[in-house]
């Protein structure tokens, strides 16, 4: 395997405080020390509303590889910042929710995501932007922003990515809003819906293939729409998201798009990379091709496909209903 040498250069770790893995951040230190880091900006944040001021100031500091530590929330916080900078990424998946990560094979482990770090390539990868602000793995309207409104930091701590999942069927309501969806300027979808997803990476809450093609470096985004309405309709598609065939249920349209324009008879709350972002009545969203520089994984020689499978997403998230009450 080929190993990139490369000069340090000055790293920027932008960390949630809340967040930890491994050794947590004394490790981190102790890790980054190790790889011979000598000129390093440290910023530690409360929240990640905190982090993209910090980012800011990282990049004019001449930050040459940001190093963030955190969840998907945080992450996009920063690449909101990072997008189009050209300054490369590194991912510590530290937190609840780390579907960017995971969708790009950086495991959750300290030590191994630090080697990635330093010694991974940089791939340009895609974001999309949703009324302004970057998102990396996906944007969500209607139903699934619900879940993440009633997803309760207590329940996701203790159930971790399932509780949006779990949080999401105790709520499901079904409500219907008339939507008018406009892709690349023409009308692909006008009638009811429930719900609306934008998916960059394939992956998605509660670990959910809901993308089964989606790439994250091929200039497009995924996008999902459900007419679904009420319990028994919402169970059918949600067992067949699970079971890795939402394309086939009659009550999901997908298809992929550029740019994507909703109009909303109602105001719809809306989410991106599970962080709730108000409501709206008109959600303009595009592809940012090869928007951000990410430190992932080298590519084994013999793979072509470089979207990496992870066993463990493929959980059962309707099988675990059975043991909610
Ligand atoms: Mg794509």
């Amino acid at each position: 395997m080929l190993r990139q040498e490369r000069k340090v250069g000055t790293v920027a770790v932008i960390a949630h405080q809340r967040k930890t893995i491994g050794g947590g951040l004394d490790e981190l230190r102790r890790l980054l020390a190790e790889e011979g880091v000598e000129d390093l900006l440290w910023h530690e944040v409360p929240k990640s509303k905190k982090a993209p001021k910090q980012v800011r100031k990282v990049l004019k500091e001449g930050a040459d590889l940001v190093v963030v530590w955190g969840g998907d929330g945080m992450v996009q916080r920063c690449v909101d910042v990072l997008a189009g900078s050209g300054v490369t990424m590194a991912i510590i998946p530290a937190g609840t929710a780390n579907l960017f990560a995971r969708n790009l094979g950086i495991p959750e482990d300290l030590p191994e995501a630090v080697r990635i770090a330093f010694h991974g390539e940089s791939r340009k990868l895609d974001l999309g932007k949703v009324n302004g602000e970057h998102f990396a793995v996906m944007a969500g309207l209607g139903f699934d922003a619900e879940m993440i409104k009633d997803a309760d930091r207590g329940l996701k701590d203790r159930l971790g990515r399932a509780a949006y999942f779990w949080t999401g069927l105790r709520h499901v309501r079904g409500e219907l809003v008339h939507m008018e969806v406009k892709l690349d300027k023409t009308t692909w979808f006008e009638g009811e819906a429930s719900c609306l997803l934008l998916g960059n990476v394939g992956t998605i809450t509660g670990g959910i293939e809901a993308f089964d093609d989606a790439q994250p470096d091929d200039g497009w985004l995924e996008i999902g729409i459900t007419t679904a309405s009420g319990p028994i309709q919402w169970a059918r598609v949600l067992g067949r998201m699970s079971a890795g065939r939402s394309d086939e249920s009659p009550f999901v349209r997908m298809t992929r798009a550029r740019k994507i324009k909703v109009k909303l008879a109602a105001p719809m709350p809306y989410e991106l990379d599970g962080g709730a972002k108000g409501t709206v009545t008109e959600l303009k969203a595009k592809v940012v091709p090869g928007g951000i520089t990410v430190r992932v994984p080298v590519a084994a020689p013999e793979e072509d496909d470089r979207t990496v499978e992870h066993p463990g997403d493929r959980e059962h998230p309707d099988g675990r209903a059975d043991g909610r009450s």
